[in-house]
């Protein structure tokens, strides 16, 4: 059986993973906001947690606990993402697992390098500090998720770096070279991070919210108080409908539809949930009269007019009570200058030339594989090579 090491204040424990899967798998729609109120009568599921949360309790620690998955935000974060290893991936892929294994184990005690989740993570934790200091007793916090394919023996190295860069990091989750769809569903997932496209485009069709990460080729200052994410909208928060109208038919006549249908609002998109979960916390701050110090701001960064297409997106989020911070209309213009004056933490586009746009003026940029886009490079229709027989 699978089993998982939670390290957890000065103890280890060792749990039979799946019991506990089993015991968190909740719903079918993941990655949608977790719901506040419990049902009346707790559930057995609620009685484990609160034996559990007893328990630990009474164990006195100052290690900050992780959240129970149903308040928390849940971020999972692939090892490659959160830390730079392409000089170690390289030793994997050209003299194999046995060196690649020898070569951690060696270095064990020198931390890797911050990669691109790195940033995000570490405002993540920003957050937390500052809902930690407003409700002490919440667990309406971020939790992280470490997933990792890697061998037990290189977890002692990740595990000595999370610490040395002071991360709460406490869950992880070793997959074994396993789909971490299952785990993603068990831990009850808002956003899943990963360098390998395949197993975010297969947590995308789960409908976890999920994003390809890539490393700016520059660096650029983000801010260490504030947790900025900036948003595409189209075939991200809102479904690809109006995208295959300006791929299929052109922009008048995408103007004209989104004219005549401004009143309707899009259909969700697969980041739509994480969004709401920013939302959600966003708010937290809100109540205690902090909105001007509020330590999460959003953005949408669209290639829509504000005039021609603008109306619809905006009354859409307006019909799903959301509030984004600053709504940016680029008409068509390029996506990487003004990202340079945004420089969010992290932001998502289901198109590789804005990731790359991104990319070229030092923004930390995750790819959404989702969508009619995904058949296109800019405008043009990505030829595909016939199959042969
Ligand atoms: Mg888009």
């Amino acid at each position: 059986m699978l089993r998982l090491r939670v390290h957890w204040g000065g103890g280890m424990w060792i749990w039979g993973l799946r019991s506990v899967a089993l015991r968190l798998v909740r719903s079918s729609k993941m990655s949608e906001i977790k719901p506040n109120d419990a049902a009346s009568e707790p559930s057995g599921e609620d009685k484990d947690w609160a034996a559990a949360k007893a328990f630990f309790d009474n164990l006195k620690t100052k290690v900050p606990r992780p959240p129970k998955p149903q308040y928390a935000v849940t971020i999972a974060v692939s090892s490659r993402t959160l830390f730079n290893m392409v000089a170690e991936r390289k030793i994997f892929v050209e003299e194999g697992m046995e060196k690649y294994v020898a070569h951690q184990v060696e270095h064990e005690n020198e931390p890797l390098k911050p990669g691109a989740a790195f940033p995000f993570v570490k405002a993540l934790m920003n957050v937390n500090a500052r809902l930690r200091e407003l409700y002490p007793d919440s667990e309406e916090l971020f939790d992280i998720v470490l997933m990792t394919n890697n061998h037990a023996q290189v977890g002692v190295r990740l595990i000595n770096s999370i610490n040395h860069y002071g991360l709460t990091i406490e869950r992880f989750c070793m997959t074994g070279g396993q789909s971490p769809i299952g785990y993603l569903k068990a831990y009850m997932t808002n956003l899943y991070l990963s360098k390998d496209s395949n197993k975010v485009t297969e947590a995308i069709e789960e409908g976890i919210a999920a994003a390809t990460m890539f490393m700016p080729e520059k660096d650029s200052g983000l801010s260490d108080t504030q947790l900025r994410v900036a948003f595409d909208g189209d075939a991200v928060l809102f479904s690809d409908e109006s995208e295959i109208i300006v791929k299929q038919h052109g922009l008048d006549t995408f103007f004209e539809h989104e004219k005549k249908f401004e009143n309707l609002p899009l259909a969700q998109g697969p980041l739509k949930c994480f969004l709401e979960a920013l939302g959600k916390l966003q708010r937290k701050f809100y109540a205690k009269n902090e909105r001007l110090r509020c330590p999460i701001r959003t953005f949408l960064v669209t290639a829509r007019s504000a005039a021609s297409s603008g109306a619809r997106v905006l009354k859409t989020l307006r019909s799903w009570g959301l509030e984004i911070d600053e709504a940016l209309f680029l008409a068509g213009a390029p996506k990487g200058p003004l990202l340079q004056k945004v420089r969010p933490h992290i932001f998502f586009d289901d198109q590789m030339f804005h990731i790359e746009g991104a990319q070229e003026h030092g923004t930390i940029s995750a790819h959404v594989p989702y969508g009619i886009g995904q058949k296109y490079n800019k405008s043009k229709l990505i030829e595909e090579p016939e199959k042969t027989k």
